[in-house]
């Protein structure tokens, strides 16, 4: 249920009810708008309760959230919700570009892809340490070394980083290396990790499962959100379907469906959808003009000498040139690329209260 307060109404009035939901043993969850506070009340749902809730001071009305998600629902939280990420702002009309490597596989590799990303404006630096890979021969990634390496380019080149964990024990050490967590297609519904990560207290990006229908993406969001994590992105990246000349289906229309749904930030990742380099701009701009809030690239110096996803990562040069295209589309359906590396190069203040930071 949500408890929608009247406007103009005084904090003490949104703390009685806040008590009061708690008392109700539900689990209260506080969206202050522009224009109204809610007081999301989670949990089993009763005509008694609500009846209840309907009476106290400043309390407008009192109405059910019709989806299964509650705290991700538009219903919940109507405006877009715009995270901080160390200062540089996410969704709304912020169009940020997460660049880097699919892995991290040596020094060399990471900060020479980690500067060329930076010069061409992406903001934020990504790179594997844990890869789920197919075959359990293939490159499993470096682990904890690959985090301390993400984490000494990141500091370097002064830009926050995301990298996947896949094991709930891994957490801890992934809180200490990176600034953002990336739940992996395939852990989409890894139900331990994602109530681990909404234990603490940074950015999750979650991608959608390869046969996942976009309410059971925004449930798991929901489990992230319910352990009061509020900071999550959730990223389309392509789905299976019959069409095999590439490696996923990218759903563009995902993204326009999940922000009529929900206030979180929608990002796409045309480099697993596409699985050959020379589809990724077309799938990119494709995301953006479709209103994504931001993209994840793959990104190789020597894509030949790739460990992972060689043939899906494309050289700098032309990533550069990518990102001059994106800057265009993002204008025209209103979205503003955030130009790391460029203009908008100095920190800002960061976002006071609310749902999102
Ligand atoms: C990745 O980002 O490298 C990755 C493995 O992505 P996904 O989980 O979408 O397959
Ligand atoms: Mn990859």
């Amino acid at each position: 249920m949500i408890v929608v307060m009247k406007a103009g109404v005084g904090a003490d009035d949104v703390q009685r009810v806040i008590e009061r939901v708690a008392e109700l043993g539900l689990t209260p969850h506080l969206s202050k708008g522009e224009f109204r506070t809610i007081v999301g009340a989670i949990g089993q749902r009763s005509a008694q309760v609500q009846q209840q809730l309907e009476q106290l001071p400043g309390v407008d009305e009192v109405m059910a959230i019709s989806q299964p998600y509650k705290l991700a629902s538009r219903e919940f939280h109507e405006a877009d919700t715009i995270l901080d990420i160390n200062g540089i702002r996410v969704g709304g009309p912020h169009v940020n570009i997460i660049a880097g490597p699919c892995a991290i596989e040596s020094r060399e590799v990471l900060f020479t892809v980690g500067k060329a990303v930076k010069e061409a404006g992406a903001s934020i630096l990504r790179g594997g340490a844990f890869k789920p890979r197919s075959s359990p021969y293939s490159f499993q990634g470096r682990g904890r070394e690959g985090l301390e390496l993400l984490k000494e380019a990141g500091d370097e080149l002064g830009m926050p980083t995301i990298t996947e964990v896949v094991d709930p024990r891994d957490v801890p050490v992934v809180y200490e290396f990176a600034d953002m967590f990336q739940i992996g297609a395939r852990n989409m519904q890894n139900f331990n990790l994602l109530l681990e990560v909404g234990k603490t207290d940074k950015p999750v990006f979650i991608k959608r499962g390869l046969a996942a229908p976009i309410t059971e993406l925004l449930m798991s969001a929901e489990y992230v959100l319910s352990q009061g994590n509020h900071r999550v992105i959730v990223c389309e990246r392509g789905i299976r379907t019959f069409a095999d000349e590439v490696r996923f289906t990218l759903d563009v229309s995902a993204v326009p469906v999940i922000q009529e749904r929900s206030h979180l930030p929608v990002f796409i990742d045309p480099s697993h959808a596409a699985g050959k380099r020379d589809l990724v701009p077309a799938l990119a701009l494709a995301g953006i003009a479709a209103g994504a809030q931001g993209a994840i690239i793959e990104v190789h110096s020597c894509p030949d000498r790739a460990l992972c996803d060689g043939p899906q990562a494309v050289l700098p040069h032309n990533f550069h040139k990518l990102m001059e295209q994106i800057k265009q589309i993002a204008e025209i359906v209103g979205h503003r690329v955030t130009l790391w590396g460029r203009e908008d190069a100095k920190p800002r203040k960061a976002l006071a209260g609310g749902w999102a930071t």
